[in-house]
């Protein structure tokens, strides 16, 4: 399903955006928004638990064509503060 999962969550670089944590546990990579080159083929992606992905809570906006899940807007701001 995933073409970008890992079987361990990057160490001390960053949390997962869903739960705020960096847990070792299965995570996929999630292409960043406007990281993107100028040739569309790189990007910068962010690591985020397989497990933390709930379908069921994924929504869908008509005007802009995203399928969208939230996430905890505190758990990005503890980048910093990940250091396991
Ligand atoms: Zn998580």
């Amino acid at each position: 399903m995933f073409e970008r999962l890992f079987d361990h969550f990057p160490r001390g670089i960053t949390v997962c955006p869903i739960c705020g944590k960096n847990d070792d546990r299965k995570c996929f990579l999630i292409a960043i928004d406007g990281t993107t080159d100028e040739e569309g083929k790189i990007c910068e992606a962010q690591p985020t638990h397989r497990e933390c992905l709930d379908l069921s809570k994924l929504q869908y906006n008509r005007e802009h064509g995203l399928i969208y899940m939230r996430c905890l807007k505190s758990s990005i701001s503890k980048k910093e503060d990940a250091h396991d």
